[in-house]
């Protein structure tokens, strides 16, 4: 079995603690509105198909700087869980500690046996509002805080992101709702607000995709600070 991979970020500093090797999958199942990107929604497209060793392999290469562990994003990692299983038994072998960043859509009994090799759950939480998560990401919200709840069940550490949106994402009722719903579960070590910014948007011309945030701004220093101020109203552990 391989593993489709669209790239691998060696010193990564953003998707959990410490300095980390990040394997990017191909493939998702999910069409954000802002993805960065939409070069890894197919899985036909990868750059690389490696199996588990020859992925540890090159995490072997940089154990030695890599000190705060692996971390598995994407795309959708939970769509390869039978490689990223294959490739976290090997990382526990090693005691290498093991993340994955995830849109908790997809459950099933593959995807929590790879959940008893990972450290630590960066989940994404991309709406409260039902309605308005299916408009920014093209799938249900109900997947995705049932994964969560999962999550809490077994006692697994999450860090939660949630991407700002002016317009799409800021409304200060959906922010209340949102860290009032997370604010239930006890495993939620860190919450990261992701401030939105064009990064993207050269993969979506060059693909010729039809972008809709082409006019929208990141948001003000104000806005975050607001969104900040909501969630530590729920003693939500937000980072800054
Ligand atoms: S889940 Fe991530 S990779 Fe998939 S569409 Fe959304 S932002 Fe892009």
């Amino acid at each position: 079995m391989k593993g489709y991979i669209h790239s691998f970020e060696s010193f990564g500093t953003k998707d959990g603690p410490g300095i980390r090797f990040v394997i990017f999958m191909q493939g998702c199942p999910l069409r954000c509105l802002y993805c960065h990107n939409p070069d890894t929604w197919k899985k036909d497209d990868a750059q690389y198909t490696l199996t588990a060793q020859e992925a540890f392999d090159e995490i072997e290469k940089v154990k030695s700087f890599v000190r705060g562990g692996v971390t598995v994003s994407g795309g959708e990692p939970m769509l390869q869980a039978d490689f990223v299983l294959e490739l976290f038994r090997l990382c526990k072998a090693d005691n290498i500690h093991t993340a994955i960043d995830t849109s908790g859509f997809l459950l099933n009994d593959k995807i929590k046996e790879l959940l008893n090799y990972t450290d630590l759950v960066l989940l994404d939480v991309k709406h409260i509002d039902p309605s308005k998560y299916k408009d920014l990401t093209a799938v249900p919200l109900e997947p995705t805080l049932k994964f969560l709840s999962f999550l809490s069940e077994i006692k697994k550490p999450v860090w939660l992101r949630y991407v700002l949106v002016p317009n799409f994402t800021d409304d200060e009722t959906d922010l209340h709702n949102w860290a009032k719903h997370v604010s239930q579960y006890t495993n939620i070590e860190r919450v990261d607000i992701l401030p939105f910014h064009q990064m993207g948007i050269h993969k979506w011309q060059q693909m010729g995709l039809n972008y809709k945030l082409q006019d929208v701004k990141s948001p003000s220093p104000e806005i975050v600070k607001k969104a900040e101020q909501i969630f530590e109203e729920y003693n939500l552990p937000v980072s800054k």
